[in-house]
């Protein structure tokens, strides 16, 4: 497995931006926050790796 760290660019669920992700895809699971580069308000990341290794990725917002 020759998996490390992959760009991938998502909208961010607080300012609709375009955003670029650094995920660690070594690890099968997992979760954390990261401000957006626009807005810099918090997102909650959320990724898991399907059964062809690629990640999963998906960006909530912090805001309730
Ligand atoms: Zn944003």
């Amino acid at each position: 497995m020759g998996h490390s760290l992959e760009t991938t660019k998502m909208h961010c669920p607080n300012c609709g931006e375009l955003i670029e992700l650094l995920i660690d895809c070594s690890i099968e699971s997992q979760e954390y926050i990261e401000d957006c580069q626009v807005c810099c308000r918090p997102i909650n990341i959320n990724v898991t790796l399907d059964q062809q290794e690629e990640p999963q990725v998906t960006l909530t917002s912090q805001d309730e």
